[in-house]
C-alpha cells in the first residue's frame, strides 16, 4: 500500500467537489450522524477518507462511522480492509447476512444477480441505520454513476430519472446523501491507484459480466471519443432540466391552460 497523501492535487480535487455536492445540497446538518455504507471497494473507501478531511474542517459537529455488508459471496475476505480502516481511524462495523444463497436460489439460469443482490443489501443496510439512530446515509455513488442509471432508466425503463444526491428514502426511514456526486469516476480510479489501498473485489458473486451497467459505461466511452465532453455535459443536464419541453402529462395539463399541476416527484433509484 501506498501512502495516503490527503494533499496531492487529485485528492484535494476531489475533496473540493465533495465539499460543493455537500454544500450545494445541504447533505449534511449539525450533530448528524452519518452511517457511510461501504462495499470494500474505491468508490465508498475514498469517500471516507476524505470526509474525514473535511470533518476536521467543517463549520459544523457531525459524525461518521462506516458499515459494510459481508452477504457471504464465495472468497470475501474484508481482514486486510478492515486493517486499513483501523489504520485510517474510521471505525468501522461488518454485518454478516447470506444474502447470497438467497439471491443464487431466487435468481433465474442466465439472469443477473444484482436487482434482487442490491434490494435485500439496502434493506438491512437501511434497518441497520434506522436502528442505530443514524441521521443520515452516505453512499458512494459517483457522477458517472448518475449519468448511467439516467441511460438505464431511458433505455429500459422508459422513464427520466437518474440517482439523486438526497433522498427521503421509500421506507421513510432515511435520508440518502451521495457525496460524490460531482466526482469523476475516472479521478478515482486514478486516486484509488495512487493510494493502492486494500479493495475486495466486486466480481465476487460471478454477475458482474451481465449487467447493463457496464453496457451504458462501453456506449459513453465510445461516445466520447466523438464528444469528449459528453459525461460532463450530461451531468450537467442532470441539474438543468426543462420540465415545460417534455411531455409528462402528469406535470401539466395540457387539455387546459399549460400551468404545473403538481411537484416532480422522487423515487428511490435502482442500484
Ligand atoms: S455485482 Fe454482485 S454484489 Fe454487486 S449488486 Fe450485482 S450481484 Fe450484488
Amino acid at each position: 500500500m501506498n501512502e495516503i497523501n490527503i494533499d496531492t492535487p487529485l485528492a484535494i480535487k476531489v475533496r473540493k467537489q465533495i465539499t460543493r455536492a455537500l454544500s450545494e445540497y445541504h447533505m449534511i446538518a449539525p450533530n448528524d450522524k452519518i452511517m457511510v455504507g461501504v462495499s470494500g471497494g474505491k468508490d465508498s473507501t475514498i469517500l471516507t477518507i476524505l470526509l474525514k478531511e473535511i470533518q476536521k474542517k467543517a463549520p459544523m459537529n457531525f459524525d461518521f462511522e462506516a458499515v459494510m455488508l459481508d452477504q457471504k459471496q464465495p472468497g470475501f475476505d474484508a481482514r486486510a480492509f478492515k486493517a486499513f480502516m483501523a489504520d485510517q481511524q474510521i471505525k468501522l462495523t461488518v454485518l454478516e447476512e447470506d444474502t447470497y444463497s438467497i439471491v443464487k436460489e431466487k435468481t433465474a439460469v442466465g439472469a443477473t444477480y444484482c436487482s434482487l443482490c442490491s434490494r435485500l443489501r439496502r434493506g438491512i443496510l437501511y434497518n441497520y441505520a434506522h436502528q442505530n439512530n443514524f441521521t443520515k446515509i452516505a453512499l458512494g455513488h459517483h457522477r458517472d454513476d448518475m449519468i448511467q442509471t439516467f441511460m438505464l432508466n431511458i433505455f429500459y425503463s422508459g422513464k427520466l430519472g437518474s440517482m439523486p444526491p438526497k433522498l427521503y428514502s421509500n421506507d421513510h426511514r432515511n435520508i440518502v446523501i451521495r457525496p460524490l456526486a460531482f466526482v469523476a469516476e475516472a479521478d478515482i480510479i486514478e486516486l484509488a491507484a495512487l493510494w493502492g489501498f486494500p479493495i475486495i473485489p466486486c466480481n465476487l458473486c460471478g454477475s458482474q459480466e451481465g449487467l447493463k451497467r457496464v453496457k451504458m459505461k462501453t456506449i459513453l466511452d465510445q461516445l466520447e471519443k466523438e464528444i469528449p465532453d459528453i459525461r460532463r455535459s450530461m451531468a450537467n443536464a442532470l441539474g438543468n432540466i426543462e420540465l415545460s419541453h417534455m411531455l409528462d402529462k402528469n406535470l401539466f395539463d395540457f387539455n387546459s391552460e399549460l400551468r404545473p399541476t403538481k411537484t416532480v416527484g422522487i423515487s428511490e433509484s435502482p442500484a
